[in-house]
């Protein structure tokens, strides 16, 4: 038996390939360029980056009219449950619920409107959101179930960087790449 942990954005959900480039695209049909949300993108992301936040400091800054703060964000966050990660979810409905975490970082309310509206919630046993680092969730998981193993999968290497691998030496970690990765976590 194993334990699974999982990273919401860019490993369950499509965020930067899929439903980033649809933001964008959504801001540029009332007429804001890339390049302007990039800049507001960059304040926001430094004060914990929220969609409406964005939106409403676009739709300010730019002075914009056309459309509202709600109108445009629900416009953007609809699309959600299109960009579900479905190879990957498909596989995981195999297991047992009981046997598979989250563990997302990011803002709490944020985080937990996307997972609620790509609808792959149900399919975890517990959900974690961090501000900062995984370290605390995915230990205790490990400590838990010392005599299994617990593979932890996430796109981003820093993620791994402060796990203690010697004292768990049941933690396996699979950095996400692309979906060639699922053979990874399966070890098919
Ligand atoms: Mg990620």
């Amino acid at each position: 038996m194993a334990k699974y942990i999982f990273d919401f954005d860019d490993v369950l959900f499509f965020n930067t390939e899929k439903f980033k480039k649809h933001m964008y695209q959504c801001f540029e049909e009332i007429g804001v360029s890339y390049d302007t949300v990039k800049k507001y993108y960059k304040i926001e992301k430094e004060k914990g980056w929220v969609l409406q936040n964005l939106v409403e400091s676009v739709l300010d800054g730019e002075n914009i009219k056309i459309t509202t703060k709600e109108d445009l964000s629900e416009k953007i966050m609809r699309v959600c449950k299109e960009y579900t990660n479905t190879d990957l979810i498909n596989r995981i409905k195999k297991l047992n619920r009981e046997d598979c975490y989250m563990v997302t970082h990011g803002v709490k309310e944020y985080q937990l409107e996307k997972i609620q509206r790509t609808g792959v919630g149900s399919l975890f046993n517990q959900i974690f959101i961090v501000q900062d680092t995984k370290k605390d969730p995915v230990e205790m998981i490990c400590e838990k179930f010392r005599d299994e193993e617990v593979i932890f999968v996430d796109d981003k290497e820093k993620r791994f960087a402060d796990l203690n691998f010697e004292k768990y030496p049941n933690l396996r970690k699979v950095l996400y790449v692309d979906n060639e990765s699922i053979n990874k976590i399966f070890n098919e």
